[in-house]
């Protein structure tokens, strides 16, 4: 990575809710699931986070948590997780000496001022489950039964950050209530990292919820098939229309998977 280059921070897509944020003040990570199911492998392994300072917990789902343990063996990264969500890690091996309480009282990263915010899961809605069952087998559905048992959601955590003078906020699952999203408003984001997962008009909630923010940038994350079966692609063409309906007056900004976009 050549900084002299670096406009203000390099965002890697790593599929899922899975970022890595390089900047001239510091690497950063955002809930990184290597492990995925069928379908697209990821290019990025445990060596991608070699120079990574900081990992970030968005909740304790396994497509968030999953592969962080592996992670933490072959890096000297800090995890930051919500109560639950780092009781379990611990228990799946991470040690307490990596682990820091992602708490809303402080700045929990001074290079990037990172900051967590309470907030959401979005809420499975019933045409989604029937069509993700559709999609299912027996056996798949007794294995999501048990994913769902071992990696519980726990406390959700929304994440600011700031690179250059710009805010960067970390939406990890579409559920924010109106109360949250009036906090976001105040903060004046510039990139919103929203995922698109997880209801069946989701394109359509997270379009209202983007106009509530009013963020000069959207960039939409976890659309991906990441575990198919149970997940699907999201189409960002639709999401886009609904912020045209919306009268959204910033810009998409759609990073390919497993791709970086210099911003
Ligand atoms: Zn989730």
């Amino acid at each position: 990575m050549h900084f002299a280059t670096l406009k203000m921070m390099d965002l890697t897509w790593l599929g899922t809710a899975g970022f890595i944020v390089k900047t001239k003040e510091g690497e950063i990570s955002f809930d990184p699931f290597l492990s995925r199911g069928p379908g697209q492998q990821s290019p990025f392994t445990v060596k991608t986070f070699e120079n990574t300072q900081a990992l970030f917990v968005g909740h304790g789902h396994f497509d968030h948590t999953y592969d962080i343990p592996d992670i933490v063996k072959e890096s000297d990264l800090k995890v930051y997780a919500p109560g639950l969500t780092g009781q379990i890690l611990k228990l799946r091996g991470v040690p307490a000496s990596r682990l820091l309480e992602a708490n809303n009282k402080e700045v929990l990263f001074s290079p990037l001022k990172v900051r967590a915010f309470r907030s959401s899961h979005v809420k499975f809605d019933i045409p989604l489950i029937f069509s993700t069952l559709k999609r299912c087998t027996f056996k798949d559905c007794l294995h999501v039964g048990y994913l769902g048992l071992a990696y519980p959601k726990g406390l959700v955590q929304t994440y600011l950050f700031e690179v250059g003078g710009k805010k960067v906020l970390f939406i990890s699952s579409g559920g924010c209530t109106d109360a949250e999203l009036v906090e976001y408003r105040k903060l004046e984001v510039d990139y919103l990292l929203a995922p698109l997962q997880g209801h069946s008009s989701i394109q359509e909630l997270i379009a209202k919820q983007t106009v509530m923010i009013q963020p000069q940038v959207v960039i939409p994350h976890h659309h991906d098939d990441f575990y198919a079966p149970l997940s699907q692609n999201i189409s960002v063409d639709v999401f886009r229309d609904h912020l045209k309906f919306l009268g959204f007056k910033g810009l998409v900004l759609e990073i390919p998977l497993f791709k970086s976009s210099q911003i």
